[in-house]
């Protein structure tokens, strides 16, 4: 049976793009209620600038309440070096730094050019090496950008061969804005792959324009292995206000489920928990197994 690895979103990318502002204790209670239905690798907090991002202003104080476990991989976002020390400080288990493939979303969103973020990445894997700490990249905006448009495949191709440099534990695609089509994936995939041959890739895709799940599909088609996703669909697009957010774990490992493939995740337990969420934020998110509920899988599969 063919496994895939699913990285819990919701408590950094979802809430991040949140209007409520959830208190530390609900955030643990996320993280520990993801956990649970048997998620082992969560992105929890991000390390950026709180006037910026008053969402994540608590992420030290949420690290320092998560219950440690050996198997338990909690991931903090980080888009530069002062973001990276404060990660390791807070004792998170891996890094992921972001380099976007457009320049003037890098501008945008980190206050530099793709250009420094990337000479930002080769000092940070360094720093992890020596600190012994896990290090990966998303390449965002790899599908699309507000600002710029379409993204040249050729553009991502060339910026994950100079992100491999700094030999990341993986990298990952993301669509940021939700602008894909599984074609695109199927054709992107590949290319990234014959141009860092070797290294573990990931992809991270937003519903914002109900693509997501068959961007999902078509990634794990092309052999990807590793897929982000956030509990109840959580999250939005701050480039498209009314806009959904990542896609929801559970409509994605209930797909998985029934097409025979491993997650290690508990439907149920991630539909309770996307209802809970759900009752945190008070408004109506986006998953849709929350409001459809779990279906068995096909007696060819059970047993
Ligand atoms: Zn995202």
């Amino acid at each position: 049976m063919t496994q895939v690895d699913i990285v819990e979103v919701g408590p950094r990318d979802g809430l991040q793009n949140e209007p409520v502002v959830l208190s530390t204790a609900a955030k643990v209670e996320f993280v520990n209620r993801a956990v649970a239905a048997g998620v082992r690798r969560l992105e929890v907090a991000s390390f950026v600038n709180p006037k910026r991002v008053p969402q994540m202003a608590d992420a030290e104080d949420v690290l320092k309440a998560l219950p440690r476990r050996a198997d338990v991989v909690y991931v903090g976002l980080v888009l530069n070096r002062r973001g990276f020390d404060r990660a390791v400080a807070a004792g998170c288990n891996e890094i992921g730094m972001v380099v976007a493939a457009s320049d003037t979303f890098n501008q945008r969103n980190q206050g530099v050019t793709t250009e420094e973020s990337l000479a930002a990445w080769l000092d940070i894997a360094s720093a992890a090496r020596a600190a012994n700490i896990r290090a990966q990249v998303t390449i965002s905006t790899a599908f699309g950008c507000p600002f710029e448009g379409a993204i040249a495949a050729e553009r991502v191709v060339d910026l994950a061969r100079r992100v491999a440099a700094g030999q990341p534990h993986e990298i990952a695609l993301a669509d940021t804005i939700g602008v894909a089509a599984p074609t695109q994936v199927r054709d992107m995939v590949p290319r990234v792959r014959a141009a860092v041959p070797g290294m573990a890739l990931r992809c991270h895709f937003h519903n914002t324009r109900n693509t997501g799940i068959a961007n999902a599909y078509a990634a794990v088609e092309a052999g990807v292995r590793v897929l982000d996703a956030s509990i109840g669909g959580i999250g939005g697009c701050p480039f498209a206000p009314a806009a959904t957010g990542n896609i929801p774990t559970e409509d994605l490992v209930y797909m998985l489920d029934h097409m025979g493939i491993d997650t290690g995740i508990d439907v149920d337990a991630l539909i309770t928990t996307g209802r809970w969420i759900e009752a945190q934020l008070g408004r109506t998110v986006p998953g849709m197994l929350i409001k459809a509920g779990n279906f068995p899988r096909p007696t060819s599969l059970t047993g």
